[in-house]
C-alpha cells in the first residue's frame, strides 16, 4: 500500500511516498481502508522534529517517535477485515479510530479518563508504521467509533480528533454553560473552529483571536460573535476586557501556547477556567501564581479525548448538529503540499487528506 512517511526530520518535502505491506489485523483488530485523514499540527511538528519551537524531547509524546515515522492521527474509513476475536465492529462499518490506546484497568481508565492513562499510545505518534497517511491501518475493533452513510469520510476525519478534546475540555472539565463568554485563541485552526462551533451549539458568546484580518469572515461564519485581530502576538487582552465590560472571559480555550499565555490569563474573568489543548506556539512560559490563586482561576490540561467524548462528538456530527469547516483537501500523495499550507497559516478550518 501507499504510505507517506517521514524518513528523517525536516521540511514538508521530506515526506516520502513508500510502498509498504498492507497490515494484517491481530486477533482483536479490524483492518480499515482509509478514505480520509485530517492533518493535525501534531503531524507537522513531529515531521519537523520539533514541538513549539523546542526539541521533540521536551514534548510529552516526543520521545516515542520511530523513524521512518508514519504520521496521521485522524484517519476515517471502512472496515474491510476482522481478526478472529474482534468485537465491536463489522465489515463494512464506516469508522474513525479512537485517538489512542490505554491499559483499560488503571484507576484513570476505570474512571472513564483513558486519556490520562500512563500507558497511553496515541495513533500516529506512538504506533510505529500505523498511521493515517496510508491506505490501510489496523486498530482494536472495540476502539473504533462508527458513523452512518450520511456523514462524509472527510467530515468524520475533520471532527474526530479536533472536536473530541475540545468537547472534553470545555464541557466535561471547564463546565462551560450557556450564557457564558468563551475566548478562543488560535481560532483559525482545526481545534479553534471546533471550539467556536461547540460554543455556538451550546449558546455561549464566542470571542475569537486570530493573527490575520483575512480570517475574520470565516470565524464569524463559524459562530464567533467577535473577532480580535492580533498580528505578531500584539497584546489583545484589553480588547477582551473592553468587549466584556471589564469582566473578562469565563472560559478560555488556549490553543497557541507560550506566545499567547500571558494575554489569555489577563483576559480571564475571576473564577475563569483556562483549557490548554496543545502549545504549538511555545512550550515554556512564566506564570504569576498570585494571579492564579488571587483571582480563583482554574487551569485544565487536555491531551486527546476520553472515548466517551469522542463518541459524543461523532454522534453530534452524525445528527447534523456540527458545522466543521474544511479549508482544503489534498490527495495522499500531496501530503507535503498539505503540510506546507498548514505551516503558512494561510487557511481557516481543517485540512484533510483523501485516499480515493
Ligand atoms: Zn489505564
Amino acid at each position: 500500500m501507499k504510505a507517506m512517511r517521514v524518513p528523517v526530520f525536516g521540511p514538508p518535502d521530506c515526506l516520502r511516498e513508500d510502498d509498504i505491506p498492507v497490515p494484517t489485523p491481530g486477533p482483536t483488530e479490524a483492518l480499515v481502508r482509509i478514505h480520509a485523514c485530517g492533518i493535525n499540527r501534531m503531524d507537522t511538528e513531529l515531521r519537523s522534529g520539533t514541538y513549539g519551537g523546542e526539541p521533540l524531547a521536551n514534548f510529552f509524546f516526543g520521545k516515542a517517535i520511530v523513524l521512518p515515522h508514519l504520521p496521521g492521527i485522524e484517519p476515517a474509513g471502512v472496515v474491510v477485515a476482522l481478526g478472529a476475536n474482534a468485537r465491536g465492529a463489522a465489515v463494512g462499518d464506516r469508522v474513525v479510530a479512537h485517538s489512542h490506546l490505554s491499559c483499560g484497568h488503571c484507576t484513570h481508565c476505570r474512571a472513564g479518563h483513558d486519556n490520562a492513562c500512563a500507558e497511553i499510545r496515541v495513533l500516529g505518534v506512538q504506533t510505529p508504521d500505523c498511521g493515517g497517511y496510508a491506505e490501510y491501518f489496523c486498530w482494536p475493533a472495540d476502539r473504533l467509533i462508527s458513523y452512518g452513510e450520511g456523514l462524509p469520510h472527510t467530515t468524520a476525519a475533520a471532527v474526530s480528533v479536533n472536536y473530541g478534546p475540545v468537547w472534553f475540555g470545555l464541557m466535561d472539565q471547564a463546565g462551560m454553560k450557556p450564557g457564558e463568554t468563551l475566548l478562543v485563541t488560535g481560532a483559525a485552526g482545526g481545534c479553534g473552529h471546533a471550539a467556536i462551533d461547540l460554543g455556538r451549539l451550546l449558546g455561549v458568546r464566542v470571542i475569537a483571536v486570530t493573527r490575520s484580518a483575512a480570517k475574520v469572515a470565516a470565524l464569524r461564519a463559524a459562530g464567533a460573535a467577535e473577532v480580535i485581530v492580533a498580528p505578531d502576538n500584539t497584546p489583545w487582552s484589553e480588547q477582551v476586557l473592553a468587549l466584556t465590560q471589564g469582566r473578562g472571559a469565563d472560559v478560555v480555550c488556549e490553543l497557541v501556547g507560550a506566545a499567547s499565555w500571558r494575554e489569555s490569563l489577563s483576559a480571564c474573568a475571576a473564577r475563569g477556567r483556562v483549557v490548554v489543548i496543545g502549545s504549538h506556539g511555545g512550550l515554556h512560559t512564566t506564570l504569576n501564581l498570585g494571579e492564579v490563586f488571587g483571582r480563583n482561576l482554574s487551569i485544565f490540561g487536555i491531551t486527546r479525548a476520553p472515548h466517551t467524548a469522542m463518541a459524543r462528538v461523532m454522534q453530534l456530527a452524525e445528527a447534523g448538529h456540527l458545522r466543521p469547516s474544511i479549508a482544503a483537501t489534498f490527495p495522499l500523495s500531496a501530503a507535503a503540499a498539505a503540510h506546507g499550507l498548514l505551516e503558512t497559516g494561510a487557511f481557516s478550518g481543517k485540512i484533510v487528506l483523501t485516499m480515493t
